[in-house]
């Protein structure tokens, strides 16, 4: 039997601000453990989170760049787990009531224009990261608290090319818009997969693998160029697929299970009681989008439009934007742009 992949993306981005989420708090890669801290990202009892308004503002930025409508009101909810890393027992995020919500995203794949669909883009906080020494562990909670935005798809990802197209054209334009540095070496963008396999030309979902913690976009191609053909033939050999949560092996090159659904976890969430709900005013959304550039799709679509440029030089102009302004400075007075780009 023929078969397709549909895929769904969740995407984590640190947010670019000076500060943390809810405390004063650099917001900084790289320092020494365990020193961007306070009692707030600590989760000492009885201390109370202040929202960061950059972070609102990013958010509600990303929101607009990526087509979606901001939310008149957006609340936080508190996702109760316990994990070494996560200091106060929960995580706050906003679950039913996201800031930004059903945009999408237009990016160049197979020689066409593909559209993927945003779901929701939603505020939360990233946790610690543990560390794994030869007799014991360590946590550093400098990135406790630093302002996440999780970015997810509907499930409109064909295959694994595309979910790295997909990936790249968000990145450039989370960059773009100055939302986040997006630097990949740094842990500032990860992903959560989720793909399943159905008979080709059907509309029922197959059980839905997710594929977790993923730091890099060529690393979410190969996972799915594994998981695709090993689903695939699972069904074509009788087996059965069960919800479930995997893991990549990069070194491997295999993804292996970690938990079914009868193991997920039941995160409990509830509405957060220390932060009151957010509505943006006109004045303050329209600050923010003040703040809201040309995309780089478009950018790339006009300077070939305007300019009678071949796709190749937009891009270079798309990728380094000073050298795509003075080029243009120069353009608009030129007779021949191409003799300008060359
Ligand atoms: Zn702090």
């Amino acid at each position: 039997m023929d078969y397709e992949a549909v895929i769904g993306l969740e995407t984590h981005v640190q947010l670019r601000t000076r500060s943390k989420m809810w405390c004063g708090c650099a917001n900084e890669f790289g320092a020494s453990p365990n020193t961007n801290v306070c009692p707030v990202c600590l989760g000492m009892p009885g201390v109370l989170p202040v929202a960061n308004e950059e972070a609102l503002r990013l958010t509600a930025l990303t929101g607009l760049l990526l087509n979606c409508a901001v939310s008149s009101v957006a609340r936080f909810d508190r996702k109760n787990y316990f994990y070494p890393d996560v200091p106060k027992n929960y995580q706050i995020t906003q679950y039913a009531q996201p800031s930004t919500a059903n945009g999408y995203v237009d990016f160049e794949f197979n020689g066409g224009i593909s559209r993927v669909r945003i779901t929701r883009a939603h505020l939360e906080e990233d946790v610690g990261k543990n560390f794994h020494f030869e007799r014991n562990s360590g946590v550093d909670f400098n990135r406790a608290g630093v302002p996440l935005l999780e970015i997810v798809s509907e499930p409109d990802i064909s295959g694994a090319d595309m979910a790295y197209e997909y990936l790249n054209a968000l990145k450039d334009i989370l960059v773009y818009g100055g939302v986040s540095d997006c630097d990949m070496e740094k842990g500032m963008v990860r992903c959560d997969v989720n793909v399943s396999v159905r008979p080709k030309g059907t509309n029922e979902l197959g059980a839905k693998i997710e594929i977790k913690n993923m730091n890099s976009f060529s690393g979410v191609r190969k996972a799915l160029e594994y998981e695709i053909p090993r689903q695939i033939e699972a069904l074509n050999n009788g087996g059965k697929l069960v919800q479930s949560t995997r893991r990549w092996d990069d070194v491997a090159g295999v993804t292996e299970e970690m938990r079914t659904k009868e193991h997920a976890h039941d995160y409990r969430y509830f509405p957060e009681p220390d932060l009151m709900p957010f509505e943006p005013t006109k004045e303050w959304l329209a600050e923010v989008r003040k703040r809201v550039v040309e995309l780089p799709l478009a950018r790339k679509q006009r300077f070939m439009r305007d300019y009678q440029l071949p796709a190749s030089d937009a891009q270079a102009f798309v990728w380094d934007v000073p050298l795509g302004d003075y080029f243009e400075g120069i353009a608009k007075q030129a007779k021949t742009p191409k003799v300008v780009a060359n």
